[in-house]
């Protein structure tokens, strides 16, 4: 009853009534053209309606039917709205509306509700902040992209795919069953929202991944699936507990960004020579093989890194260029600057992301440093905290090799 009151409000101001339009018809002369001509062709129109026998379930099927053929529903929202009971849906929906909107999780107890809503808002901040605007003209942009609630629900019920599946999981959102209490929505969000932390934001365990510098093409493109694979790996690593990753991470950093700016280009054209279904899975072994080699003290060349991701020879394809400056040579100008000189962190000298930024006592504050200007310096969150602590870092070191030696 609720919905359809809502759905003839909606209809009345954005179409107005059936009413309206026929006295718009019977009477053209009086009114605007533009509304005339609505009335002709919605009168006109045939409208078809599908009577279905049974329950709800089998009109379900046949809505799914009917939309799969001919005018195909979007294929995002179809998959939201078969898994609509399913966490990962309801957890994507939050989301996207921040925490606000229409409540898709409103059957759930109070409190419940309250943490999905908190950690949502959280997990939108962390994605989407600040919006992405083009051409790009600064670095402060958001790690997931550019916002549009299409584009969202689709890489959340990604991202969120990806974290359950690396935290041992069911690997398809298809194969995990309903929440019925919300529980199951609260779990997932809150292990997106470890994962993100890690990523992206001013908490201790922040490695502050410069969005640019890593899920960003040179004419500023968002690449989601590099994204959805560095998700992967500290997924996996957050699973595991494996703090010896973040140490050895911070130890190569600074090799690893200068080889991902120096070859944007490169890696622009190893994604698209790679099917959509298998770039993901590339970019893991890519970036989990580079980490690995630095890490080793050998050199990572270009040759390496394609013949790592299945290529040989001549990636690269020629574009031709027009007269005009396009949006993309726009970005690509102020990235390719913006990257030469980028502000970088005093400890592990990797880019310091705006969004990221943490203040450190160049003097620990227990050996009597101060909290004046000449004591203070941009760091990432994690080389701050966790990377200064020398002996949390021998430990976890030898807790990584006494685990690869069992
Ligand atoms: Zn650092």
């Amino acid at each position: 009853m609720k919905a359809a009151k809502k759905t003839r409000e909606i209809v009345k101001t954005a179409v107005g009534s059936f009413k309206d339009l026929q006295n718009v018809n019977s009477t053209p002369g009086k009114f605007k053209p533009n509304l005339v001509l609505r009335a002709k062709t919605t009168l006109t129109r045939s409208l078809q309606i599908q009577w279905i026998h049974g329950n709800a379930e089998k009109a379900e099927i046949s809505f799914f039917k009917i939309n799969t053929h001919g005018t195909a529903l979007d294929p995002v929202e179809q998959r939201l709205l078969k898994n609509r009971k399913k966490a990962a849906a309801i957890a994507a929906r939050a989301v996207v509306r921040a925490g606000r909107g229409h409540r898709y999780w409103s059957g759930f107890d109070e409190d419940v509700r309250a943490k999905v809503e908190a950690t949502a808002q959280e997990m939108y901040e962390a994605l989407f902040e600040p919006e992405l605007s083009v051409p790009v003209k600064t670095l402060n942009i958001p790690i997931g992209g550019p916002y549009s609630s299409h584009n969202a629900l689709d890489l959340l019920m990604d991202f969120i795919e990806v974290v359950e599946g690396a935290f041992g999981h069911e690997k398809t959102i298809e194969e995990a069953k309903d929440d019925t209490d919300g529980s199951l929505t609260v779990d997932v969000i809150g292990r997106c929202l470890r994962t993100a932390r890690r990523i992206v934001g001013v908490d201790a365990p922040s490695l502050g991944l410069d969005p640019v510098v890593y899920f960003y093409s040179q004419t500023g493109r968002f690449n989601r699936d590099i994204f959805l694979a560095v998700v992967e790996i500290f997924a996996t690593a957050e699973h595991k507990h494996n703090k010896a990753f973040y140490f050895k991470f911070t130890d190569v950093r600074q090799k690893l960004e200068a080889f991902l700016i120096a070859l944007k280009t490169l890696l622009t054209q190893l994604n698209i020579a790679t099917h959509s279904k298998q770039r993901r899975g590339m970019w893991v072994k890519v970036v989990n093989t580079m980490i690995d080699r630095f890490a080793e003290g050998e050199d990572v060349t270009p040759e390496f890194v394609m013949g790592t991701a299945g290529f040989t020879g001549d990636v690269l394809s020629k574009k031709k260029i027009s007269a005009s400056i396009s949006d993309e040579v726009k970005s690509s100008v102020y990235i390719k600057k913006a990257l030469e000189n980028p502000m970088l962190c005093p400890v592990c000298k990797g880019v310091l992301s705006p969004k990221s930024v943490s203040y450190d006592h160049k003097q620990p504050k227990n050996q009597g440093g101060k909290g004046g200007e000449e004591n203070v310096q941009l760091t990432h969150p994690f080389c701050n905290t966790g990377y200064k602590n020398k002996a949390d870092q021998l430990a976890a070191k030898a807790q990584e090799k006494a685990v690869a030696a069992e």
